[in-house]
């Protein structure tokens, strides 16, 4: 038996945005069609929109639609990632429960995705989160290529830290998820990002890891980062997702693969695997085409056929 995992993990979906965003765009009554079928699955948090403005990332326009027409489920957490402070105002306005605001740790990627400097980005969130706090909303800081960069490469697991650090001390966020953002991270970058972040003191019940799968490491991530007590990870349904910065990024972690093999492991999510497995189906009507998940295909382990 595999000793010293968390006794519960909670499995955040992000597919509604993180996924939708990169996809032809779906209309508003399916993205809310989409939710509300996840928010029946027994997930406690779900990304559910993105206040950028339209123009940056068309998919995403009607979020305050898409927010305002869910069947809000009690116990779920409907999570807005903000840009800015129209779009956090914009977040608050329509209920969100938590928003997340982004920053890369890679200079380029930050330039080319927000156009703002690391450092521009930690004033923003220090400003956005004091917004939120106004309204008792929690706030996450997201640090994007924190296990690399397409165009920077390794990005040094100590500077993640520190600006882990910084946004925790002096933006007071709630909350922090590093983001493998261009789908770089392996088991061994994940325990020298968590060496680094236990080096600067911060406790393992703020972090959440966000992982694409790019080269298949997904789920290896996430099983070494168990091991070291991270018990927060997000995922898309089916595998959606990618980045549009970010060439080659390809979708996240599916959440129908880390539920089973979490469950699996002996911790408990709460999320009903066979309804998930019921949204993956969906999601891939809604975007028209196969997607990754492998237990869509599979199902569970304990599925068996007739001999
Ligand atoms: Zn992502």
């Amino acid at each position: 038996m595999i000793a010293d995992l968390p006794t519960s993990v909670e499995i955040r979906e992000v597919g509604p945005r993180d996924g939708l965003q990169n996809e032809e765009t779906i209309p508003v009554a399916e993205r809310i069609a989409l939710i509300d079928a996840l928010s029946a699955t027994g997930l406690t948090a779900i990304e559910a929109a993105s206040f950028v403005h339209p123009k940056a990332i068309p998919p995403m326009a009607g979020s305050a639609e898409v927010m305002k027409g869910i069947t809000r489920v009690p116990g779920v957490r409907y999570r807005a990632l903000v840009p800015n402070e129209r779009g956090a105002l914009d977040a608050l306005e329509c209920d969100a429960d938590e928003l997340e605001v982004v920053m890369s740790i890679s200079e380029t990627h930050n330039r080319k995705n927000i156009n703002m400097t690391p450092d521009e980005s930690v004033q923003q969130i220090i400003e956005l989160t004091a917004l939120a706090h106004q309204e008792d909303t929690p706030v996450e800081a997201i640090l994007s290529t924190a296990f690399g960069c397409a165009y920077e490469g390794d990005i040094p697991p100590t500077r993640v830290a520190q600006y882990a650090r910084r946004v925790l001390d002096s933006g007071g966020v709630d909350g922090l998820s590093f983001g493998d953002t261009s789908g770089m991270a392996t088991p061994r970058v994940v325990v020298e990002l968590l060496d680094a972040l236990e080096e600067v003191e911060i406790d393992v019940s703020l972090i959440g890891l966000h992982f694409h799968n790019t080269r298949n490491t997904g789920l290896a991530n996430i099983l070494v980062a168990m091991q070291r007590g991270v018990a927060r990870f997000d995922a898309a349904i089916g595998g959606l997702g990618g980045c549009p910065y970010s060439p080659g990024a390809t979708g996240n972690v599916a959440t129908e693969d880390v539920v089973h093999m979490v469950e699996d492991l002996g911790a408990t999510t709460g999320i009903e695997l066979e309804s998930l497995i019921r949204c993956g189906q969906l999601a891939e009507q809604l975007v028209g085409r196969q997607l990754p998940a492998q237990v869509l295909r599979s199902g569970p382990r304990t599925r068996t056929v007739d001999a």
